[in-house]
């Protein structure tokens, strides 16, 4: 991937730093965006970019804010020349039953975890379609294939991201871009650790017994998906063997959705 450049949204921790480790591996220069203290961003930062001799910016983007979500694309190109691949990863869960869901909580998840995603989509694919080249990458989740309750919000955006995807890949079919959804089943991560946290509390269970039944419930394989297999992922999806691999959501989920 020498000389594409690369967006990971929220790609300070977790599944996103995964795949930016991926993609820098893979040659590509990236702009990583999230939260996180700046120090700590700024280490991050020249650390994959020593690592994998590539340059790396940080695009300090809130993609709750839909005027950031468009700047981010814009700074990009600015300062790296070109956006080749975009991955939306940003996500946030927010978790409790609907009729007590609160409103502002709604919102802050469908901002975040969709309408983030077509605007930074929008940005982008001009400059894509100009070039006939073109990765976009939307991680959503076994949740944009079934449901679990408590998780309205999450779940909508989800589908919802798992829509937009087709459409983007429908509409671009016949150029060199292509369009996909991945789909992880449980990765632990701080956003997935604060479930177990939270289960733990509840049922009185130990870290690892919480551990051990958030993964029963749902995923057969009995293990974690983890953000060094999404990120390889996310790079065979970047190569021309997948170039024709497109508007497809593929669920990572050790046989979560099998059954
Ligand atoms: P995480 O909490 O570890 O990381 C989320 C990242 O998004 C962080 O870098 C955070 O700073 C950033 N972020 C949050 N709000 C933001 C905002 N307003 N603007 C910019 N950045 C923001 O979470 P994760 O588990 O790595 O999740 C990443 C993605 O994967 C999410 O979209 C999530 O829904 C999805 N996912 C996670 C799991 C899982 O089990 N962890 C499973 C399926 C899908």
């Amino acid at each position: 991937m020498k000389g594409k450049v690369a967006v990971v949204t929220g790609s300070t921790s977790g599944i996103g730093l995964g795949i930016a480790r991926a993609l820098g591996a893979a040659g590509a220069d990236l702009v990583i965006n999230g939260f996180g203290e700046a120090a700590a961003i700024e280490k991050l930062r020249k650390e994959l970019a020593s690592t994998h001799g590539v340059r790396v910016v940080f695009g300090a983007a809130d993609l709750s804010k839909p005027a950031d979500a468009t700047a981010l694309i814009e700074n990009a190109t600015r300062e790296l020349g070109r956006v080749d691949v975009l991955v939306n990863n940003a996500g946030i869960q927010h978790v409790s039953p609907v009729h007590e869901f609160p409103f502002d909580k709604w919102d802050a998840v469908i901002a975040i975890n969709l309408t983030a995603v077509f605007l930074t989509t929008r940005a982008a694919l001009p400059q894509m379609l100009k070039r006939n080249w073109g990765r976009i990458i939307n991680i959503a989740s076994v949740h944009g294939l079934v449901a679990s309750v408590d998780k309205s919000a999450y779940v909508a955006s989800k589908h919802g991201v798992v829509g937009l995807t087709k459409v983007v890949a429908l509409e671009t079919a016949t150029t060199g871009i292509t369009c996909n959804a991945i789909c992880p089943g449980w990765v632990l991560t701080p956003l997935v650790q604060k479930q177990i946290d939270a289960l733990a509390a509840r049922e009185k269970l130990s870290p690892d017994d919480a551990k051990v039944k958030l993964l029963g419930e749902k995923q057969p394989s009995l293990e974690f998906t983890t953000p060094e297999q999404l990120g390889a992922l996310t790079a065979f999806l970047c190569s021309d063997a997948a170039a024709q691999l497109n508007g497809v959501a593929l669920p990572v989920d050790g046989g979560w959705t099998a059954r």
